[in-house]
C-alpha cells in the first residue's frame, strides 16, 4: 500500500504562508494532480512529501509510515522534473541505471532492468547516447524511465512536460497517460496547466493561496465547481462570469438585461456562470438575445464568438462552419440546465 496522507500540512517562511494547513489523502494507485496558478503552494506541498523541505507543521505519511523525519532518499520516492535533471557526462542507459547502482542493485540485474525501462519508453535505440543527442521529448522519456527503473512506492513529477512545445506535450501526455495506467503506482503531479490535470488525473486538486478548494474527478471539478476560482480557472475558455442580481426567477445583469430563467431566490447581488458551450449561437432574432459580435474567431474545430453585453464581454462557442465577422449581430440562448450561480461576497457557488 502507498496511500499518502497529509494532516494539517503548514509551511511558513517568516510571515509568509506557502501552505496553509492542508489535509489530503491521495489514494494508493491514484494519479493525484495539483492544480493551480503560479504561486499557489503546490511545488512546496510537494517539495514535502519528497522530503526536499520540511514542514513547519503537519505530518506527512506514506503507506503506514510517518516519512516527516526520513531524509528523501528513505521514502522510496522517484522524481521527475520539468529539466529532466540528467546528467550530461553520463550515456542514456546509465543515466537510467543510476538510481539502481546507488542502491546496489548487483550488476547483472541492472542491465536488464535498463532495458525493460527503456523499452517502456521507447528509448532502446538511444541508450548510447549522451543527452545532448536527444530532442526534449526523447531527455524527458529518459527523466521517466529513471524513475520507473526501480519499483518507488510513490511518484512526484512537478511539471515534467512545460518545457516541451506544445505539439510534443500532447503526445507525451497520452504516453504519461498509457505508463501511469500500466505501473498503477501512486502518483502527485504537480501542474499549472488544466488541460493537462483533467487528462491525467483521477482526481485534482485545485489549490489557491497555499488552500486546497476543490477536491475531486476530472468531471466533479468541471461540472461542479465549488466556487469562482474553481469555476474560472477549469475549462477553455473560462467559463463566463457575469455580475448581476436574481429578481422574480430572472438573472438580471448590471445593465439591466433580463438574460435568463434561473432557479434561485432574488439577490441584489450574484455571479451568473455560464461556458462558451452551453450558449447556443443563433441568426438574430432567433436566440433570447440579441448581441453584438466584438471578435469573431475560427479556431478550426469551433468558432469563438465574443460579444458585447452590456458592460461585459462573454465568450460563446459557435459550430465550425459559422461565419461572421465583427459589429454582425447574432442571437444567443442559454442552456438553461447548465448554468451557475455565485455569491460575489463569499465567491462560493449558490447554484
Ligand atoms: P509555480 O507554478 O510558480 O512553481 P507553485 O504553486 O508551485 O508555483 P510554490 O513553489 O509552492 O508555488 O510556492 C508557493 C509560494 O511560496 C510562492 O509565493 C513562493 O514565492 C513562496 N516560496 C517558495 N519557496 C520559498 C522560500 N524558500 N522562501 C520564501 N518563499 C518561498
Amino acid at each position: 500500500m502507498a496511500e499518502i496522507r497529509l494532516d494539517n500540512l503548514t509551511k511558513r517562511w517568516g510571515d509568509f504562508v506557502g501552505v496553509d494547513n492542508q489535509s489530503l489523502h491521495i489514494r494508493d494507485r491514484e494519479f493525484l494532480v495539483l492544480l493551480g496558478p503560479s504561486g499557489c503552494g503546490k511545488t512546496t506541498t510537494m517539495r514535502m512529501i519528497a522530503g526536499l523541505e520540511e514542514p513547519t507543521a503537519g505530518e506527512i505519511r506514506i503507506g503506514d509510515r510517518l516519512v516527516n523525519d526520513d531524509l528523501p532518499k528513505d521514502r522510496d520516492v522517484a522524481m521527475v522534473f520539468q529539466n529532466y535533471g540528467l546528467y550530461p557526462h553520463m550515456t542514456i542507459f546509465e543515466n537510467i541505471a543510476y538510481p539502481l547502482r546507488v542502491r546496489g542493485v548487483a550488476k547483472s540485474d541492472i542491465r536488464p532492468r535498463v532495458e525493460k525501462a527503456a523499452e517502456q519508453v521507447e528509448l532502446t535505440e538511444f541508450l548510447d547516447r549522451k543527452p545532448k543527442a536527444l530532442s526534449g521529448g526523447q531527455r524527458q522519456r529518459v527523466a521517466l524511465a529513471r524513475a520507473i527503473v526501480r519499483t518507488p512506492k510513490v511518484f512526484l513529477m512537478d511539471e515534467p512536460l512545460s518545457n516541451l512545445d506544445a505539439k510534443l506535450r500532447v503526445t507525451m501526455r497520452a504516453e504519461l497517460k498509457h505508463l501511469s495506467r500500466e505501473l498503477q503506482i501512486t502518483t502527485v503531479y504537480v501542474t499549472h496547466d488544466q488541460i493537462e490535470a483533467m487528462t491525467l488525473a483521477d482526481r485534482v486538486a485545485v489549490m489557491k493561496h497555499g488552500v486546497i478548494q476543490q477536491l475531486g474527478t476530472p468531471d466533479e471539478i468541471y461540472n461542479d465547481p465549488a466556487n469562482l476560482f474553481v469555476a474560472g480557472f477549469i475549462g477553455s475558455p473560462a467559463m463566463n462570469l457575469i455580475d448581476g442580481s436574481v429578481k422574480d426567477g430572472m438573472f438580471v445583469t448590471t445593465g439591466g438585461t433580463r438574460l435568463v430563467k434561473i432557479d434561485a431566490q432574488d439577490r441584489d447581488a450574484a455571479i451568473l456562470g455560464v461556458r462558451a458551450d452551453d450558449m447556443q449561437v443563433h441568426e438574430a432574432g432567433q436566440g433570447d438575445i440579441d448581441v453584438k459580435i466584438y471578435a469573431f474567431e475560427n479556431t478550426g474545430e469551433s468558432t469563438l464568438l465574443t460579444v458585447q453585453w452590456g458592460r461585459q464581454r462573454v465568450i460563446a462557442r459557435g459550430d465550425r462552419h459559422l461565419r461572421k465577422d465583427q459589429n454582425d449581430v447574432v442571437g444567443i440562448s442559454l442552456n438553461e440546465d447548465h448554468l451557475y450561480l455565485f455569491d460575489p461576497e463569499t465567491e462560493n457557488r449558490i447554484r
